[in-house]
């Protein structure tokens, strides 16, 4: 019973036409030419490496697609066990016409030629989304991405931030960002309002999303502009040399900015949580970074308890972080859980991951997939690979288990699907729903107090709750005030006004801490961001 069951689940859901809330596609060069873009996929080199292959073998400068792809081709074969191979299978099967079951040196080169003729069609890209089943999928830009030449009803804008909020030490950035602004940044106010013009930007071209990757040890604070001054003092005559508490503290200034402006504009801030770069140095590109499981979201319980009008669809780098992220989820209104990221991106940890949100989180607050590809022709067997676990768990847990018709469980999987990434992120249809109510940060003397640390680990009551009272002055802790429910994310807190927003008026100090707080420290910042001059909005 079960196979046929979740067959036909599988079926109904892998007809649904998607929008895919979370990709690094280059809209003006959305598909591969040749497939060496396809091989090229870290996954692949990383694969590869880690099974033997030098990589100066696939790294060498100028080196020919095609040659390129025969010396992957060559060392794929410990990987064909791997989630990741069948995806190239799958892939060359729907996309190009393949009917085999492995690639080798035997028949690559048909498949090599194929892919060159059908990927020269101008539009190829579009044969790709329609075969995909896609109808959109959203981008990872540069906050100083011009946003022009591209249709952004397809290829939906969304502001990356990793830059700004962790490389702004490096003259560079800071370059980009003038640029971009028109404006010089020599201080707090003039960083703010740089911020915001890119918000501003952003938002007339259609972005429907802010993101950002983030190390383990960061932990979101308000910064005072008085602190985020001395910290531009220090870091933007230092660079990458300045102390890492002024690197922390311009962080979170910048992270914490950001924040604002999610609710000002009504963007949701995707978090993508635990990723240390560049653990493996000798890595092949993309293929050097890994997840830390000291991480955790009671790091960010500040942030989740100041803005509750802004959502946050947070994805997190392993499994193991992920019933943190149900639990989260359950309790907070404005955190979503998003997608199963990198590293728990394969079917034992989607299945687990995914089972256990579905039994304890709201069904509106789960976006199920994302693709998280560099080119489209990935998106149908990443897709497919999710759908299929979620026919599986839906036609064990619900159907079988629970004694749901089909058609219930369908819905289910629709909504984790499709539905969900309209509404969170106001797009497709939810973008025709979409009713405008201004957004109101809270004042900074509702903001949680800085000054209040996270007490130590042994005074949680881990029966009860926190209350308000153990970690918070009540008087700055509204928000978390048990007595009264939370806030719709999605609507302002009554009795705010834009003009009330004191978060947004540049000439107040905004908020309480005078130095950035720091309870963990499982890792030095100086540590993470030495390691990577390269940062190029990986994953
Ligand atoms: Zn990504």
């Amino acid at each position: 019973m079960s196979d046929a069951l979740r067959q036909r689940i599988f079926q109904e859901l892998d007809s649904l036409v998607l929008i895919d809330p979370h990709t690094h596609i280059n809209a003006l060069n959305p598909a591969s030419r040749t497939l060496a873009d396809v091989l090229g996929y870290h996954y692949y080199t990383e694969l590869a490496h880690s099974s033997g292959m030098p990589k100066d073998l696939i790294e060498e400068p100028d080196l020919d697609p095609k040659e390129k792809c025969a010396r992957l081709i060559a060392r794929l074969g410990p990987i064909q066990n791997t989630i990741q191979y069948s995806w190239f299978i799958e892939m060359a099967r729907e996309l190009l016409g393949f009917d085999g079951d492995r690639i080798t040196l035997d028949n690559w080169e048909a498949v090599y030629d194929t892919a060159a003729e059908k990927m020269a069609h101008v539009d190829w890209a579009e044969q790709v989304l329609r075969a995909s089943n896609l109808e959109a999928v959203f981008l990872t830009n540069e906050f100083d991405d011009p946003l022009e030449g591209f249709d952004t009803g397809v290829y939906i804008p969304c502001l990356r931030t990793d830059d700004l909020v962790f490389h702004l030490g490096k003259l560079s950035v800071r370059e980009r960002l003038e640029r971009m602004t028109d404006r010089s940044i020599d201080n707090a106010g003039a960083l703010r309002e740089a911020i915001g013009r890119i918000f501003e930007h952003f938002t007339a071209r259609d972005a429907r999303a802010c993101a950002i990757s983030l190390p383990p040890d960061f932990s979101p604070q308000p910064v005072s502009l008085g602190r985020a001054e001395t910290a531009i003092d220090s870091v933007f005559s230092q660079g990458m040399d300045a102390a890492p508490s002024h690197r922390q503290a311009l962080a979170n200034f910048v992270f914490w900015t950001l924040a604002e402006f999610c609710a000002e504009h009504r963007l949701p801030f995707d978090l993508m949580i635990g990723v240390n770069r560049g653990v493996y140095a000798d890595g092949v590109y993309q293929g050097q970074d890994l997840y830390d499981s000291r991480v955790s979201l009671i790091q960010y319980r500040q942030l989740f308890n100041a803005f509750p009008q802004v959502t946050f669809p947070v994805s997190v780098l392993a499994s193991v972080t992920n019933q943190e992220l149900v639990s989260y989820a359950w309790i907070f209104p404005n955190v979503a859980t998003n997608g199963h990221w990198w590293y728990s991106n394969t079917p034992t940890f989607i299945e687990h991951d995914l089972a256990a949100r579905l039994e304890a989180v709201p069904e509106t607050k789960q976006i199920g997939y994302y693709s998280d590809m560099y080119k489209l022709e990935f998106g149908l067997p990443k897709f497919r690979m999710y759908k299929r676990i979620l026919a599986k768990v839906l036609a064990e847990r619900f159907v079988i288990d629970r004694g749901w018709p089909e058609e219930r469980a369908i819905e289910l999987g629709k909504r984790l699907l499709r539905t969900n990434v309209e509404e969170i992120f106001e797009c497709g249809a939810g973008r025709a729903v979409k009713a405008f109510v201004p957004a109101a940060p809270l004042g900074a003397d509702e903001l949680v107090s800085a000054d209040e640390p996270l007490e130590s680990a042994e005074s949680f009551d881990t029966d009860e709750p926190l209350d308000s009272g153990v970690l918070l002055d009540a008087d700055d802790a509204v928000v978390l005030d048990t007595d009264e429910p939370m806030p719709d994310p999605r609507s302002a807190p009554a009795g705010h006004s834009m003009d009330d927003a004191l978060v947004l008026d540049t000439d107040e100090p905004m908020l309480l801490a005078e130095e950035p707080l720091d309870a963990a420290e499982p890792l030095a910042m100086d540590e993470l961001l030495d390691e990577n001059e390269r940062f190029d909005l990986e994953k």
